[in-house]
């Protein structure tokens, strides 16, 4: 009988675990996993759910699915050789140039003023991310450097006023 008063303890653990979401008991197998939000099955039974799947897809989906393979394969291929072409001297070149244009500048300082971009900016200066590179940023010997030179100069010029 002990050992029956021990499977109900068990049993009584495991179901305090999944109302604290804790663990999921597996849809298909008695596994239980980490409990994930929407997650259903083990590991292995969404894996086998997935080949399952694949294999009972109708031809019309097979058909429709290697066709978003195919265009998504090519998109990255498109990516890739965009990217290598951004990184080329003649492009960055050509970049600097349009940049420079009067009605480039214009547009990217129109740009720059409109709330909607100084929110953004705002929100990406906030960031944890951000925070951590600049604080790196700031340590380099030669960015203090720069800063002091200009802390100097931002001095001297208030002195003259
Ligand atoms: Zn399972």
């Amino acid at each position: 009988m002990e050992s029956i008063d021990e499977d109900d303890e068990e049993v009584k653990q495991l179901m305090l675990r999944i109302s604290r979401k804790e663990i999921t008991l597996c849809d298909s197998c008695d596994t239980f996993f980490d409990y994930m939000p929407r997650k259903r099955f083990c590991d292995e039974c969404g894996k086998e759910r997935e080949r399952k799947r694949k294999r009972e897809l109708s031809p019309e989906a097979r058909e429709r699915k290697r066709k978003y393979d195919r265009e998504r394969a090519r998109l990255l291929e498109v990516k890739a050789k965009m990217r290598e072409r951004s990184q080329s001297p003649e492009y960055k070149a050509k970049a600097l140039e349009y940049r420079q244009r009067p009605e480039v500048k214009e547009r990217h300082r129109e740009r720059c003023q409109s709330p909607e971009y100084k929110a953004k900016r705002r929100e990406y200066y906030r960031r944890p991310e951000y925070k951590a590179k600049k604080r790196e940023y700031d340590q380099r010997p030669e960015v203090k450097e720069r800063q002091r030179k200009r802390y100097l100069r931002m001095k001297k010029l208030r002195e003259e006023e």
